[in-house]
């Protein structure tokens, strides 16, 4: 267990105005969790302070290197008062999965998960109740030894911070149009494609730009070595419905090994279907669609849940999914998967955790 020193603010902020769409990302709480790490000493100094900027030296190794590391999650007010966290085990062990790949000291997964209990209680009046939204919790490591030349840094800092958040697509569950990209790659096998880092995000940002000046909302990625094989979509991971089978790319070691995709999984196998993690070619959804047999395209994430996908273009194909509409199961899944959340739905899989 960790002793967390707690410093409460004095100078509460305002909460957000009921009424007032939160726009994703952009207001965040009265307080952070933060830790130092020491080579030698380890983690140490755990404390919940007033949310406040950060003072790093210039040469700070993570403004240089990019050796950081983040994760995503949410907590969710129940109707009846409980406050629940969606699977924060399974961030906590993809925290350490990535704090190996970027050759970062591993945060322990227990204290992860009462870090952001004990935060998450202290801002709770920050959880907001009407439908669709949520507190978003952002965990994140930072390098900071004060240093020019690439080694792994010395000393770190974990901190988490909290956001109020709206769903992550104001117009509310709308299907996407997605541009698969064919010229710029996001990461390849042996690379760091399946580490939740900044670094990955970079990497993205080209191919992103291109795609929203060409009026679509996501990039579609194929893999860096024959631009054939689906990967992902920006920060989703990606399925379809071919023909009543569910087919997702397989964890291949180039993609994001997401929590809303195991869980979907795991919903889809419970209800009878036939689940498929394998290689994808676009040319088989290409087929799919011209033969009528591509049912379904969404995306899951934590920020979105569901995303259905109505359309794609892959280079000068346009592509529509079915009449471009919400899928049954892409709604069904949205429906089942925020009831669990939000504690309305049987838990059958005890994926809630409650903050005490
Ligand atoms: C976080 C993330 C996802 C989704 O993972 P979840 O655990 O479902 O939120 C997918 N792809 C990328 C690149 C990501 O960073």
């Amino acid at each position: 267990m960790l002793d967390i020193k707690i410093e409460l603010t004095n100078a509460p902020k305002q909460l957000p105005e009921k009424d007032n769409p939160l726009v994703f990302g952009t207001i965040f709480t009265d307080h952070m969790f933060i830790m130092d790490y020491t080579l030698g000493k380890g983690w140490h100094d755990a404390r919940i302070i007033p949310y406040q900027p950060l003072s790093l030296e210039p040469s700070a190794m993570v403004f240089h290197y990019g050796q950081e590391m983040f994760e995503g999650l949410k907590a969710y007010k129940a109707k009846d008062g409980r406050i629940l966290l969606f699977r924060p085990d399974m961030n906590a062990k993809r925290t350490t999965k990535t704090c190996r790949t970027l050759c970062m000291p591993e945060f322990p997964e227990d204290d992860f998960v009462q870090a952001i209990k004990e935060l998450v209680a202290i801002d709770k009046k920050w959880i907001p109740t009407k439908e669709g939204t949520s507190l978003y919790i952002r965990p994140f490591i930072i390098a900071t030894s004060p240093f020019l030349g690439v080694r792994p840094s010395h000393t770190y800092k974990f901190i988490v911070i909290l956001s109020p958040v709206g769903p992550y697509y104001p117009e509310g569950l709308d299907p996407v149009k997605i541009w698969i990209e064919d010229e710029y790659v996001r990461a390849v096998k042996g690379g760091i494609g399946e580490a939740k880092a900044g670094g990955n995000y970079v990497a993205s940002l080209r191919a992103q730009v291109k795609a929203h000046e060409e009026g679509f909302s996501q990039v579609l990625w194929l893999d860096g070595v024959h631009r054939k094989y689906i990967e992902e979509v920006g920060a989703m991971n990606i399925f379809f419905k071919i023909n009543g089978v569910i087919v997702t790319p397989m964890l291949s070691g180039s993609i994001l090994p997401g929590i809303t995709r195991d869980s979907v999984i795991r919903l889809c196998k419970d209800w009878g279907y036939k689940v498929e993690e394998r290689l994808i070619s676009i040319d088989e959804i290409f087929t799919a669609q011209e033969e009528g047999l591509l049912e379904e395209v969404f995306g899951t994430g934590t920020a979105a849940v569901i995303s259905p996908v109505g359309h794609l273009r892959w280079k000068d194909h346009d592509m529509q999914v079915m009449d471009g509409g919400i899928g049954e199961l892409s709604q069904k899944l949205y429906d089942n998967l925020t009831g669990i959340q939000l504690g309305d739905a049987p838990d059958v899989h005890k994926w809630t955790v409650e903050v005490s």
